[in-house]
């Protein structure tokens, strides 16, 4: 028999896929790990089992209890599943940018959602921030325990990607991955993968893949933590080194536009069936390079993050698209 036990046991060993025009064109092996296939459709489960298994561990939550947490949407819907199948209630705090579909799922899935004004961390009233102060307001009066998950700093989040995912890519390609890259929101992807791969075999290149907007690419590659321009991709781009980040083994650091990613985006839709979000372009856009600068012959790795249809209104929305002068898939155009 093979059975998954439920909605937490079915997070994790999800397929590693071949993405065909990328792998033809640049003669390298570019795979993709299909996190969209999670239960929870997106990388973020992996973080939010880890984020609250870590807490059971330590006492911080009982039966009953409530997990807060500031996220761009994915982590929350996550978390309120893992809650659901656990028995704990979740408070999700989200800037108000964020696409209407992520939304409109926690929702559904029954998260106590508020929205806020996009603000820098700097600022209290920042989705993170103002979590952390929701959190402790809860608490006073919460007898089961309340647990911010603060997924950028809490490092049980890239401990779960070190623990599974960097695991399953090393047993997946039974050790031939020459390179691993992705995109950052927390890190945790990154790092913990990155760490996993490394400690199989330190000569595994591990490649930052920033959006516009992000201020890492400048921070790894000259020293300074400094933003330029902008992106439309959700879930990816920071402005600060998160606990996550520390000592993350990144060897290297690529730029990537949305321009460069969205017709890859819409490629994988027409050509291999493949529906996926903004920062899982970033993503092959980057896995693209990386295998450039490699030649034929290498295996890259990166990572589906989500499904696209998290973000129909905008990613796959012509008027969107137009109206910020991006490219549009010709069959919506
Ligand atoms: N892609 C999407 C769609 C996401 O929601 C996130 C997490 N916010 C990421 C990528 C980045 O993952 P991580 O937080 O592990 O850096």
């Amino acid at each position: 028999m093979d059975i998954r036990d439920g909605f937490l046991d079915a997070i994790g060993n999800t397929p590693l896929i071949r993405l065909k025009r990328a792998s033809e064109e640049t003669g390298c092996a570019i795979l993709g790990k299909a996190e969209f296939l999670n239960p929870g459709g997106s990388v973020k489960d992996r973080a939010a089992l880890a984020m609250v298994r870590d807490a059971e561990a330590k006492g911080l939550l009982k039966p009953g209890g409530v997990i807060v947490e500031g996220t761009a949407g994915n982590t929350g819907i996550g978390l309120c599943l893992v809650g659901n199948a656990l028995g704990y209630r979740t408070v999700i705090v989200m800037p108000e940018t964020q696409s209407q579909e992520k939304k409109d799922m926690l929702r559904l899935i029954g998260a106590d959602l508020r929205l806020v004004p996009a603000l820098p961390y700097a600022n209290p009233g920042n989705y993170v921030r103002y979590s952390e102060t929701l959190a402790a307001e809860l608490a006073k009066s919460e007898p089961n325990g309340v647990l911010w998950a603060n997924q950028f700093d809490n490092t049980a989040n890239r401990m779960g990607h070190f623990h599974t995912t960097g695991q399953e890519i090393w047993r997946q390609t039974d050790g031939k991955v020459d390179a691993f890259t992705c995109a950052v929101g927390t890190g945790g992807t990154l790092a913990g993968t990155g760490m996993a791969l490394k400690e199989k075999n330190r000569d595994v290149k591990i490649v930052l893949a920033d959006p516009m907007g992000s201020a890492l690419y400048n921070h790894y590659a000259h020293g300074e933590l400094k933003a330029e321009g902008t992106s439309i991709t959700e879930g990816i781009g920071q402005g600060r080194i998160t606990k996550n980040l520390l000592d993350a083994p990144i060897d290297d650091q690529l730029r990537i536009t949305d321009e460069e990613a969205l017709p890859l985006i819409f490629n994988l839709v027409k050509e291999e069936g493949l529906v996926l979000g903004g920062s899982s372009g970033i993503n092959v856009m980057a896995a693209i390079k990386v295998a450039r600068m490699l030649g034929p012959g290498h295996t890259v790795v990166t990572v589906l993050c989500d499904y696209g249809t998290r973000y129909q209104s905008k990613l796959f929305n012509p008027a969107f698209l137009r109206e910020r002068d991006l490219p549009v898939p010709d069959w919506l155009g």
